[in-house]
């Protein structure tokens, strides 16, 4: 097992904050699996408007999206500087919905990294291939061109995320996401192989959560459907914690 510590993210995307994220959160923690852990890294990315409600909660909390500038004309955004003055530690950067929906490009995805360093946020930047891209056997080189331009010799972590996979059911298989994420690390500067944190992404949940976490190359999992149901990620949690202690 690598010396990277695990990180389990729960990206709500657009959808309400689970209730029992907000319970007992700074006494009895037995209902709330969103709390802070001992061993690992657990993040709650909830909507702009719960990002206070949750940090209140005691919860370490991410943002979804930040604006690379610091203020402006820009309707509906916020900025990884007002980010920074709630006291939010998380960033996702180019989450596919987001690449998808907002048309983000490579560009403004490496922007929102080095914006969200700049605040010193820590940002989850997200990358992977889609179907077609994968059939063609272009999965390698839409990552390679993913991470060009990003501030990968700071301390990021990156999420491999196959479009193909998010939301739709459909895993990665273990060695499928193993191989993409040895590639990733080798795309990474030699002096930040070992410690850069690169998570997996798409339709992660309980039945396959221990072989995902097995992989050398795989420190956690960005999960969405699975993280919006306090029991199944809780659960998801105790397998990574065990996996620590055996
Ligand atoms: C995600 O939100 O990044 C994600 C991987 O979603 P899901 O786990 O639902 O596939």
């Amino acid at each position: 097992m690598s010396e990277r510590t695990f990180l389990l993210a729960a990206n709500w995307k657009m959808n309400p904050t689970p209730a029992a994220a907000l319970v007992n959160a700074h006494g009895d923690q037995s209902k709330n699996p969103y709390h802070p852990h001992a061993d690992i890294d657990v993040v709650v990315f909830p909507t702009f408007l719960d990002v206070q409600r949750c940090m209140d909660a005691g919860l370490i909390v991410g943002a979804q999206y930040g604006h690379p500038e610091v203020s402006g004309a820009h309707t509906g955004d916020v900025s990884m500087a007002m980010l920074k003055t709630i006291g939010c530690r998380y960033v996702l950067c180019g989450h596919s919905e987001r690449r998808n929906d907002h048309k983000e490009t490579d560009n403004d995805v490496a922007a929102q990294a080095i914006a969200a360093l700049e605040q010193k946020i820590h940002p989850i930047i997200c990358i992977g291939e889609t179907l077609e891209e994968r059939e063609k056997g272009h999965a390698e080189a839409v990552v390679k061109k993913q991470l060009k331009g990003l501030p990968l010799e700071s301390d990021v972590t990156i999420a491999y995320e196959p479009v193909w996979a998010i939301g739709t059911g459909k895993t990665a298989t273990p060695t499928q996401a193993q191989e993409m994420h040895a590639f990733i690390r080798s795309q990474l500067p030699k002096d930040r192989r070992d410690s850069t944190r690169i998570l997996y992404g798409g339709s992660m949940k309980v039945e396959n959560a221990e072989a995902m976490l097995k992989q050398p190359d795989i420190d956690g999992g960005l999960i969405g459907g699975a993280s919006l149901k306090p029991e199944e990620f809780g659960k998801m949690i105790e397998i990574a914690e065990k996996m620590i202690i055996n």
